[in-house]
């Protein structure tokens, strides 16, 4: 099996106490560095872009030929149906914004407060409304509860829940919560953003109706997404941006909308960035998305363990220990807060890290047990105006070049934080609260 490597995997640091290393990524649940097939790809095809489905130049038709084949790997990579729609957005956010807008008038949807607020939040605004279900504390609980809420609410129009948790790595039980879904004649959207660059995704076989992923958590650069899935919605509702590409007729009076991609795509499309993702997907199923899991939940479960012996740390779950997780692990060390913690990791031992709320407020409010009093008082100081240091966490996360020497120096740095403090002074910047 070819073996996958990273751009910039090589990448010395300066640490602050004199010297530098090898720079330690544990971010890839935020962003990916890009695979070094991707960056040949585009080496490639650099010289040969040109403007999609406008042109009739050479350049042009390779372009087009380009993106419109970059749609059919992504269709492929998830195992979409040949008559699902495939649009290339921004990213996740995008695309979930995207799927929001062309929901039917009157359409309820329901997600859990665990969610990311990509997936938590564009239903607030669309054409219907949205019922928020409390967190589950197992797999098999989230199922019980869309279950024994669909019962009572049967004209429930769509479930958006995540494939993967960006805060535990939880995976969520996506089959099971679509059969559910379907018993009462809802649609599922999954929120693939973690889930797709470290598990197998077969649309079809989970009965998913709806799938949005991001390239650059996918091992592409920034700029393209994804949204695939039932054409219906998306053919019948208002085109998501008015313009040029998203129209067959124009009047000053009458538009006759695209069907299709098209119709949600309009102005020049990023065809390098779905180029770069397409190339991500082939190289990741070249090597085996199976193979690659399996890999990496066992990197991830010896993380978890070894990291649990670090003196003073605390490791957040939402559900029961042998849940299946993938390889992100939220944490705090004694009695840092997080963004020094996060700070004396970069500083001083080279790791990237993030920190913070992992935009999914509520779920690590939860996580973190904050009381209602707590959260109401930081959000009514947050009401006048101030910014109070919020809760949160350290995240480490795992990708594809991610070792055991990696996890075991990230072990043995917390323990040396643990046991010796930082032997640095950082210091407090009086606007941002960070170290
Ligand atoms: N959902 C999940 C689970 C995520 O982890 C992220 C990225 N942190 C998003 C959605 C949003 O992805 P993007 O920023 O690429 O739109």
């Amino acid at each position: 099996r070819p073996h996958l490597e990273l751009v910039g995997d090589d990448i010395q640091v300066p640490l602050v106490q004199g010297g530098q290393r090898r720079y330690i990524n544990l971010d890839f649940a935020a962003s990916t560095p890009a695979l070094v097939e991707v960056a040949a790809k585009l080496d490639e095809f650099l010289p040969y872009y040109s403007s999609v489905h406008r042109g009739a130049g050479i350049k042009s038709q390779i372009s087009t030929s380009a993106y419109e084949g970059a749609r059919e790997t992504l269709r492929a990579f998830f195992g979409a149906l040949p008559t699902d729609t495939i649009v290339i957005t921004r990213n996740t956010t995008d695309s979930m914004n995207l799927l929001a807008s062309c929901l039917p008038v009157g359409a309820k949807v329901v997600a859990f407060t665990s969610e990311h607020h990509t997936t938590l939040l564009p239903w607030q605004r669309s054409k219907g409304s949205v019922h928020y279900l409390t967190m589950p504390k197992s797999a098999s609980q989230a199922v019980e509860q869309l279950s024994d809420y669909l019962r009572g609410q049967p004209d429930t129009t769509l479930v958006a829940v995540t494939g993967a948790s960006n805060v535990t790595g939880e995976i969520w039980p996506i089959a099971e919560l679509a059969t559910v879904a379907h018993q009462y004649g809802a649609r599922i959207v999954v929120d693939a953003a973690q889930m797709a660059p470290h598990l197998a995704i077969d649309m079809t076989a989970l009965d998913v109706d709806y799938l949005a992923a991001s390239g650059h958590k996918l091992y592409a650069p920034y700029g393209a997404g994804v949204l695939l899935g039932r054409a219906d919605w998306l053919d019948s509702a208002e085109a998501y941006l008015r313009g040029g590409g998203a129209v067959d007729f124009v009047t000053p009076t009458e538009v006759l909308w695209s069907r299709g991609a098209s119709r949600h795509e309009a102005g020049s499309p990023n065809v390098i960035g779905a180029v770069a993702m397409a190339a991500a997907c082939e190289t990741l199923a070249a090597y085996g998305m199976d193979e690659l899991a399996e890999e990496e939940i066992a990197l991830a479960d010896y993380a978890r363990r070894r990291l649990a012996d670090v003196p003073g740390i605390e490791l957040y779950r939402l559900w029961e220990p042998e849940a299946a997780r993938i390889g992100v692990v939220p944490f705090n060390l004694a009695a840092y807060d997080h963004s020094h913690l996060a700070a004396i990791l970069s500083a001083e031992f080279g790791i990237g890290v993030r920190h913070g709320c992992f935009c999914a407020h509520p779920l690590i409010l939860e996580l973190l047990n904050v009381s209602d009093e707590q959260a109401t008082s930081l959000r009514e100081e947050i009401k006048t105006g101030n910014r109070p240091r919020l809760p949160g966490a350290v995240r480490m996360s795992i990708g594809v070049s991610t070792t055991r020497d990696d996890l075991d120096y990230l072990v043995n740095s917390l323990t040396k934080i643990a046991n010796e403090g930082p032997s640095w002074t950082y210091a407090i910047d009086p606007n941002t609260g960070e170290f």
